[in-house]
């Protein structure tokens, strides 16, 4: 047997020896199936499976890298090569560059992102006169967005009276308008929005069954990974192609599918045995990513939902540390705690900042986490926000050469026709449109043909139109011989791009000069790899397919020895040793938008499910009792999947009970008022009173600094009421400074200690909510 073999266990080594015929392999979190996929692939080559006859698909292209990456150690990089691996968006892109002629593309065409697309949207709500306020180019952007992942074309659109009253019910009758205008204008642009590279493949495979037949054979063996996350559309394409040879291997879990938000269909997976005729099911039941604790409490979750495949999921692992769940006052509080305690336990156990991640709900919660980390120096990085690609300055510079390429590109040009200032005003461009509209030409036709075109513009803005088409036919010509880093090289400098960024002195703008910098590294290094491939020629199209095509998670470049912060969806199929849950809370996690219904809440389940199994060794969940969300500052309660986690598998540290309790006001000053008048929340469940017996003070621990420093929260300060607190004892208080117990009286929750201030002051603390450093 094949050496990398043996690091299969039994139930991995089925799914991988069968070479041949449908099967789906359904597995819980963290047991292996990535891992099936990769040695799979290695072993259809040693059984003489040519690479280029299989293709694998992925979530991210990052996971493609990495995969082939592993093939590549064990068949050799010159094989691992001619693999087909990617997103289904990467691959597909690559195929309609060779057949998007039969559709009437170019195989030049270029890709729009969210942003262009929402440009264009925006583009065409205006011209169209609608109300913006009600045409949201978001909400319209991805209302076709889900036509298209569904398959319904303009004309399928039009035919089907229910989705049209569905649009007008929701105050949008144009909708409809909207969608075709937008197709004609992406048609005439040679462009395709991320949508359409799966809805023209599908159009492609169904109207020439010629191409379908081609591909069919080329991809005798086909593999999925994530299943459960692909849509209608995708889901069309794997039957498609799989049809022939039907060697189609898909993996996948269930209680992992967490993109329905985005059309992705759970019934993919749940159905896959009856597309095909004799499918194998395997399944995979030992966890090897996490301890026990974290195996156990997730286990417990997604116990609660009620559509579900039953699994079992075991690990041989340690038992591990319970899941430490943590309250803060606020988020600021929150992010210290996170900060100090990623700070502590790299210190304690010498480990890596990559050790660490910190996964939220929505991207606004990372500012906070931000700033705590940054205050203790520990570097991090951020996915998912804007990506490199999307930045203004990078845009720019992508558009030009999208222009060279493809001078149809109606985005990339309105981008950079005036852009480094040529005295070409809205006006100008508005009325291009039009002419160009009217006419169904091209906007940079009309330009080129602007002497014998009926349009009212004067003559001096009719040759500043004029210079600068042939600024970019110059750039075309130097197109033909040049390397996509020379041409990209000499664009930023005639243009004006680079003067433009010069001007700019401010720090902001050094970052954007370095930033044009580092991309035109980035085309070098492209260049230089295209090279090895003898593929030159294609060179500048297919690195702006990259480009397009890049998600955060890709272009990973930089210091990789950093924390990790990103949402709980990009962290699907990742790992990391210590992993921190933050805004634990309800209306945050589950999310306010999605508890109107049991699916809408079982897919949040699912996702804290892919959140806690991120976790290899140790997972923190953290909540806070109050909030800053739409501009106020909220009360919070804890997130009920916090509750659902069976109690032997958690260490609540903080008692969840004051959570009413408006935290903004410092708990302090309550210090003279009898504790009754302080309004507390009752307990939420006999359960949650059980696990606050069980709770200690968060880390607690006295401290003998020689100098007195300012104290905050997570800095070894904490709520000291069950403590050793002495009279007699020196205190630091947050706000009041050092001071001296004079007393101490009361119990439990209720007890109080006097302190005397070097002020002068003499105050009652409610132990339970001053921050007290004992000095
Ligand atoms: P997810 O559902 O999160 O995508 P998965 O099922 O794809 O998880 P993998 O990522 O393939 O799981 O594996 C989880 C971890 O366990 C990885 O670090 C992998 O290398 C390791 N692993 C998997 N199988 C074995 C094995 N037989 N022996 C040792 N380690 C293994
Ligand atoms: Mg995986």
């Amino acid at each position: 047997m094949e050496k990398y073999l043996s690091q299969l266990n039994d139930a991995q080594l089925a799914p991988t020896l069968q070479k041949d015929g449908p099967m789906i392999v359904i597995a819980g979190a963290g047991s292996g199936k990535t891992r099936v996929l990769t040695y799979r692939i290695a072993y259809l080559m040693s059984q003489g499976v040519d690479a280029f006859n299989i293709l694998a698909l992925t979530f991210t292209n990052k996971a493609a890298r990495e995969m082939k990456g592993r093939i590549a150690d064990i068949v050799g990089d010159s094989e691992a090569k001619n693999l087909w691996m990617g997103t289904f968006h990467s691959v597909f892109a690559k195929i309609l560059r060779f057949e998007g002629h039969h559709l009437g593309f170019p195989s030049n065409f270029t890709i729009y992102d969210t942003q262009d697309s929402q440009k264009l949207l925006g583009s065409i709500i205006k011209e169209m006169g609608l109300d913006k306020d009600i045409y949201k180019t978001k909400q319209v952007y991805s209302r076709i967005s889900s036509y298209k992942n569904s398959l319904i074309t303009v004309k399928a659109y039009f035919s089907n009276p229910e989705l049209m009253e569905a649009d007008a019910m929701a105050r949008r009758p144009k909708m409809g308008d909207i969608y075709k205008a937008y197709v004609d204008r992406c048609f005439k642009a040679g462009a395709m929005d991320f949508d359409d590279l799966l809805l023209r493949t599908n159009e492609l495979l169904t109207r020439f069954p010629n191409v379908l037949a081609q591909y069919q054979n080329k991809f005798r063996y086909i593999l999925v990974d994530e299943y459960q996350d692909t849509n209608h559309s995708q889901y069309l394409i794997v039957r498609a192609l799989s049809d022939r040879f039907q060697n189609i291997c898909v993996v996948g879990d269930d209680a992992q599918s967490i993109y329905a938000f985005r059309g992705a269909n759970i019934n993919n997976i749940l159905n896959f045995q009856k597309d095909y005729d004799d499918v194998k099911v395997y399944r995979l039941e030992q966890n090897y990513r996490s301890t026990k604790m974290i195996v156990g409490a997730a286990n417990s979750v997604i116990e609660h939902n009620k559509t579900k495949l039953d699994k079992i999921v075991w690990t041989a692992n340690d038992i591990g540390e319970r899941v430490i769940v943590h309250r803060s006052m606020t988020d600021g509080d929150e992010g210290r705690y996170v900060a100090s305690t990623i700070w502590e336990t790299k210190m304690n156990e010498q480990l890596p900042n990559s050790d660490f991640a910190v996964l939220y709900r929505t991207n606004a919660q990372s500012r906070a986490i931000e700033d705590a980390l940054r205050k203790r120096d520990i570097p991090y990085r951020i996915y998912g926000g804007l990506s490199f690609y999307q930045r203004k300055e990078i845009k720019d510079v992508t558009a030009y050469l999208r222009l060279i390429l493809n001078t149809a590109d109606e985005e990339a040009l309105k981008r950079v026709i005036n852009y480094p200032g040529r005295g070409i005003g809205q006006t100008t461009i508005d009325r291009l449109v039009v002419a160009a509209n009217a006419t169904g030409r091209t906007i940079y036709d009309i330009m080129k043909d602007i002497d014998n075109v009926a349009i009212n513009i004067n003559n001096g803005t009719k040759n500043k139109l004029k210079d600068f088409v042939t600024l970019i036919e110059s750039y075309k010509v130097m197109n033909q011989t040049a390397n996509a880093f020379d041409l990209a090289e000499h664009v930023t400098k005639t243009s004006g791009l680079i003067r433009e960024l010069n001007k700019d002195g401010t720090p902001e703008g050094v970052t954007r000069m370095d930033n044009v910098q580092e991309l035109l590294n980035g085309i070098k290094d492209f260049v230089e790899g295209q090279i090895e491939l003898a593929d030159a020629g294609d060179s500048l199209a297919e690195f702006l397919e990259d480009v397009a095509l890049a998600t955060d998670l890709d272009g990973d470049k930089g210091d990789p020895n950093h924390v990790a912060l990103m949402t709980i969806h990009l962290a699907k199929g990742l790992e990391f040793p210590h992993v921190f849950i933050v805004g634990m809370e309800e209306d945050l996690f589950p999310s306010a938008m999605s508890m109107n219904t049991r699916s809408e809440l079982e897919e949040e389940r699912r996702l804290f499910y892919v959140a806690l199994t991120r976790a290899e060794k140790q997972a923190y969940l953290t909540y806070t009792l109050s909030r800053y969300r739409w501009g106020k500052l909220i009360d919070a309660e804890p997130s009920r999947f916090i509750e659902e986690i069976e109690d032997e598998y958690v260490n609540i540290t903080t008692p969840l009970k004051e959570q009413h309790f408006n935290p903004m006001l410092d708990a302090s000053i309550f210090g003279d008022v009898e504790p009754n008048k302080i309004r507390f929340a009752k307990p939420k469940s006999p359960k949650f009173r059980k696990k606050e017996t069980k709770s200690k003070p968060e880390n607690f621990k006295i401290s003998t600094p020689k100098k007195l420093k300012p104290v905050n929260a997570s800095n070894g300060a904490s709520n000291l009421f069950d403590s050793k607190l002495t009279v007699g004892n020196i205190v630091n208080h947050q706000r009041f400074g050092r001071g001296e117990v004079l007393k101490i009286e009361g119990a439990g929750g209720d007890l109080k200690a006097e302190i005397k201030f070097e002020n002068g002051d003499s105050k009652k603390l409610l132990l339970r909510f001053a921050k007290l450093q004992i000095i």
